[in-house]
């Protein structure tokens, strides 16, 4: 699945082929998405691009009249190539710009959406409630600090709610708890200022290497050139279950929490 990097990569790579051009029309080869895409983005003609922006994993595309706001879901990627290439089954949208180019929507599992919005999109249903954006000065050692106090909640599945803060998905979790030295069997109530700090520090370091490497391989990633992320070559404990610790040695260990797999070193990790 897209997490934040694969997101922040795609804007990266689409939005020079977008702002200041114009959307000229838009084919829409199956309007069954998540939701199904409304007729306002079917019938745009004649659009500029005025910016590609983002929230959470929400791309936001803004028009002169309004935002596309768009979600990856599971399986999707956003392409800007040649216009006379030929659509594949799954590209599902196609947005035709003034540069002779297509922005080239993919989805083989349609959990994806493309929806409009005339008011700002940070009011609306899907994006009003999230927490701050890591990389942002708003998620600091104080806000989480304040945030985890009387909070039962594995240090992990509280990391990866959205309320607490958007982008850190399962991998990036696992990874920013090793680098911060913090067991995922840890309750968020049970954390310091000082390993609050430490977790902000290195959940944006996680991030910021993951965006600068394009994101990871998993789960057939491929960025807006086409290119797949590296970052997965440079995780150090997840998917590594039974390898030495690259800190210490010991073997790396898995657990099940919330359903989702968690990687850690239990003798770097207190
Ligand atoms: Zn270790």
């Amino acid at each position: 699945m897209p997490e934040l990097p694969e997101v922040e990569t795609t804007r990266r790579g689409i939005e020079p082929h977008l702002s200041g051009q114009h959307i000229l029309s838009v084919s829409v080869r199956q309007t069954q998405l998540r939701w199904p895409i409304p007729a306002e983005i079917i019938r745009l003609k004649n659009q500029l691009v005025i910016s590609v922006g983002r929230r959470a994993k929400y791309l936001l595309v803004e028009l002169p009249k309004g935002w596309i706001i768009i979600h990856l879901g599971m399986s999707g990627t956003i392409r800007v190539l040649p216009e006379k290439l030929p659509a594949g089954k799954h590209d599902h949208v196609d947005l035709h710009l003034s540069s002779g180019k297509v922005l080239r929507y993919t989805d083989p599992r349609r959990f994806g959406c493309w929806l409009w919005t005339i008011n700002a999109p940070a009011n609306h249903k899907l994006l009003a409630n999230l927490g701050p954006e890591p990389l942002t000065t708003n998620f600091s050692a104080e806000y989480l600090f304040r945030q985890s106090r009387g909070k039962n909640t594995l240090v992990k599945p509280w990391l990866m709610d959205n309320k607490v803060v958007v982008g850190v998905g399962n991998i990036y979790a696992s990874e920013s708890l090793f680098r911060a030295g913090i067991s995922p069997k840890r309750r968020a109530k049970s954390l310091t200022p000082d390993e609050c700090k430490k977790i902000v520090i290195s959940v944006k370091k996680v991030l910021e290497l993951a965006i600068k490497n394009g994101g990871t391989t998993i789960s057939d990633f491929l960025s807006a050139e086409g290119k797949p992320g590296y970052f997965a070559q440079k995780l150090k404990v997840y998917d590594r279950v039974g390898e030495p610790c690259q800190k210490c040695g010991n073997p790396v260990q898995k657990l099940t929490q919330a359903q989702r797999s968690t990687f850690f070193c239990a003798h770097c990790q207190r």
